[in-house]
């Protein structure tokens, strides 16, 4: 891409030759730079997973939570995955960092079995190069295995423009991991450019409706209409359907009026560092056994 975008600026000629050029090699160094600082951050273990509880509302319960890596740079302190994610997709890091993430989710989450904390599942997401890996499939398998962990606690979120590379491929590779036991979910769902004819062929168990749709919820019309419109296209093809980014009651109220009965928010915690999540756990344990069925939030 670099050469295109050079000779394009040598057609251009004169000054412009040299402000792009610079301004490219500029770019280039950034992006090696940050390559080399996120593999020194997986050597050095900066990257810690926070861990947001997903709830369903039906029982009061948490059922399972959503692994998201966070950085904890010795300068910067603690980075988004907003400001690294892409770069370390664009330079392929992602792929190290993809597979320590899963490993690491599902180690924590057999720790918490073995400490008696049953009928969980975590949600790890995939980013589109770890599912064009040659062997993904078998690398998850590998990593269930060693961590001893029931696939069916395992589930993977895609995303549709993930999925939307290539379709072929993705349908083949979702049909592996179906059958390997993991469960499927489609992140962010509504954003992307799948269509409802390839939605058809995915083998996913999870349709998680974006927190755009949901921020406005109550005040948007448009925005009700999509969200009822997607929980009733997963309960006509028979998906569970979960909402992301629920923050208030009246969301939580709107969502399950209208049969949507799993949520994740702030409404209910933010995400928290594994050693945090224990506590969150307790804490729904108590509200349960006191008799609420609406967790309250804990943000
Ligand atoms: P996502 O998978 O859609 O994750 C949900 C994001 O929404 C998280 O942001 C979460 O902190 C945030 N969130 C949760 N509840 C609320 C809420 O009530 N209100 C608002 N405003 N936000 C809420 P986060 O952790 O910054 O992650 C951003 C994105 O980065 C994720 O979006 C995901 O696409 C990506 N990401 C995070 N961890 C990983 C990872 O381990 N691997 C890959 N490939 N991508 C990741
Ligand atoms: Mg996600
Ligand atoms: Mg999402
Ligand atoms: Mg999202």
């Amino acid at each position: 891409r670099a050469d295109i975008a050079m000779f394009r600026a040598k057609e251009l000629g004169g000054d412009n030759y040299k402000f792009y050029t610079h301004a490219m090699r500029e770019q280039l160094g950034e992006r090696v730079q940050m390559e080399s600082a996120l593999r020194q951050a997986l050597e050095r273990r900066e990257f810690v997973l926070y861990y947001q509880p997903q709830v369903d509302i039906g029982s009061g319960r948490i059922v399972g939570m959503e692994a998201l890596i966070r950085w904890q740079h010795p300068e910067m302190g603690m980075v988004a995955p907003g400001r690294f994610i892409p770069v370390a997709e664009e330079t392929g890091m992602i792929l190290q960092m993809g597979a320590w993430v899963l490993r690491s989710a599902c180690q924590q989450l057999r720790t918490w079995q073995c400490e008696g904390r049953r009928n969980l599942r975590v949600a790890v997401n995939v980013s589109a190069r770890q599912m064009a890996e040659r062997d993904f499939v078998g690398s998850v398998a590998d990593v269930l295995r060693e961590a001893g962990l029931d696939p069916d606690c395992l589930e993977l979120e895609l995303t549709e423009s993930l999925v939307m590379n290539d379709v072929e491929h993705a349908i083949a590779v979702m049909h592996q991991l179906k059958k390997l036991g993991v469960k499927l979910a489609i992140d962010d769902f509504g954003t992307g450019y799948s269509s409802l004819a390839h939605l058809k062929r995915f083998t996913v168990d999870v349709l998680k409706i974006d927190q755009a749709f949901v921020r406005d919820l109550t005040v948007d019309p448009d925005d009700a209409a999509i969200v009822t419109t997607i929980i009733a296209l997963a309960a006509n093809l028979n998906l569970q359907v979960i909402s992301e980014g629920v923050e208030t009651l009246d969301q939580l109220s709107f969502l399950r009026e209208h049969g949507c009965y799993q949520m994740q928010g702030y409404y209910f915690s933010r995400p928290v560092p594994a050693t945090a999540f224990g506590a969150v756990l307790d804490e729904n344990e108590a509200r349960l056994a006191a008799g609420e069925r609406v967790p309250l939030g804990v943000a």
